[in-house]
């Protein structure tokens, strides 16, 4: 008979699938071997930073193999990604175990330290935990673990209301990081509410950088265009992320979004610098640095993006609108939980899922009393059954998953 641990373990694989890969590919992107041989470089300018990156960075997050971040740098990749929280700090350490044989002016670290559970994921506004002691300490473990002595930028993640970039505790912390050498350049990372931060990250007149989310599937790409060009032509540094919008159609993954189309589709707008698209193998590598040798979207790509059989509850990236929070009775706190979902099923990045899911503060599940579910989810999901679906990896023990 199976244990509790091997059942989980099992239902785990079955449902998500085991280990950190991502994307799948159309089967004419996979080993694409000319358009590796022809990488073009295409080049912007981060902002007053000044450092000059190609438009394509890598998101490390999804990775554990130190081999493809090196060659991510061999092939010419300038900024990668990473934070405390991807797989607990070990992906900084596979970050630096790299970095460590490289000239220091050859790369661009850009990192956070964020424990999630001190903040307020509706608002991204730091809790009465937050100590900025702890703070500065977990800002010394990340760059022991990178190997460095500072990073390039350092990000305030989950920035969302413009309450949370005022935050004088966060403010203070940020500016005292910089102050003291362990950063050269600062940013505040958002998925939430996005133009209301970069707004006022732009206003309090102490960022350099800004990461945005930014995708095609955006519904208020208008209001969010007027936010990035604001805060560019203010000289900040634009990084998009979450370009691939969730990288598949269907929970089952059997209609990858043609992620080509979709990084083309982020780059046709000349304020974002560069994008930090997760790349966990060669072929996804190959796939983005190849974009660069023509950015030009065609009639075909713009067709890949639009929602299989017209279907536009398809997809797995939840927006972070937050309209679904009000017309919850029992105030769940919907957008978290469905990033979670996103990470699960679209990233298979189990550990980040988990730990998002923890975050959202749902302990019990209300969905089970409900007879219907009212609420209208601006991207047409089932967020009854999608919460259902993922609460499950609430009673997975985490040691399970990252050993998975
Ligand atoms: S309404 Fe839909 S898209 Fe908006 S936050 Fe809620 S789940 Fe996400
Ligand atoms: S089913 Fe869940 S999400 Fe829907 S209204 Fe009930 S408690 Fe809220």
């Amino acid at each position: 008979m199976q244990n509790r641990r091997k059942f989980l373990k099992n239902s785990l694989l079955t449902v998500t699938g085991a280990g950190l890969v991502s994307r799948s590919l159309p089967q004419s992107l996979v080993g694409n071997e000319s358009a590796e041989q022809d990488t073009k470089f295409v080049y912007r300018t981060l902002g007053k930073t000044g450092i000059r990156l190609p438009v394509i960075s890598m998101g490390t997050g999804n990775t554990d193999n130190p081999s493809l971040v090196r060659q991510a740098l061999e092939k010419g990749v300038k900024l990668l990604a990473t934070a405390e929280a991807y797989q607990n700090g070990n992906n900084e350490k596979m970050v630096g175990s790299v970095l460590k044989d490289k000239p220091r002016d050859s790369f661009v670290i850009m990192t956070n330290s964020t424990d999630i559970n001190l903040l307020d994921t509706q608002t991204g506004v730091y809790n009465s935990g937050f100590d900025p002691k702890v703070y500065m300490q977990r800002v010394d473990n990340s760059l022991e673990r990178l190997e460095v002595d500072y990073v390039d930028i350092f990000i305030q993640p989950f920035a969302a209301t413009r309450e949370s970039v005022f935050h004088e505790p966060a403010r203070k912390a940020m500016e005292n990081i910089k102050k003291m050498g362990k950063a050269k350049y600062l940013g505040i990372a958002t998925h939430r509410l996005e133009h209301e931060a970069i707004r006022a990250a732009v206003d309090i007149g102490m960022y350099d950088v800004i990461m945005t989310a930014y995708n095609f599937r955006r519904q208020n790409k208008e209001e969010l265009d007027d936010a990035i060009q604001y805060a560019a032509e203010s000289g900040l540094g634009i990084i998009a992320m979450k370009t691939m919008a969730g990288a598949f159609w269907d929970r089952e993954k059997t209609k990858p979004i043609n992620s080509t189309a979709a990084l083309k589709w982020v780059l046709q707008n000349k304020n974002v610098h560069t994008t930090v698209p997760d790349c966990s193998s060669y072929d996804h590598l190959n796939q983005d640095l190849a974009i660069m040798a023509n950015l030009e979207l065609t009639e075909e790509e713009k067709k890949d993006l639009e929602p299989p059989s017209g279907d536009v509850s398809s997809g797995l990236y939840c927006e972070q609108c937050s309209s679904c929070i009000r017309q919850c009775p029992e105030d769940i706190d919907i957008p978290t939980i469905m990033r979670s979902y996103m990470y699960a099923y679209g990233y298979r990045n189990l550990d980040l899922a988990r730990k998002t899911l923890c975050s959202s503060g749902l302990r019990t599940l209300p969905c089970h009393d409900c007879d219907n579910c009212n609420v209208k989810c601006t991207m047409g999901f089932d967020i009854r059954s999608r919460i259902l679906d993922i609460a499950r990896l609430q009673d997975v023990p985490e040691d399970l998953i990252r050993h998975a």
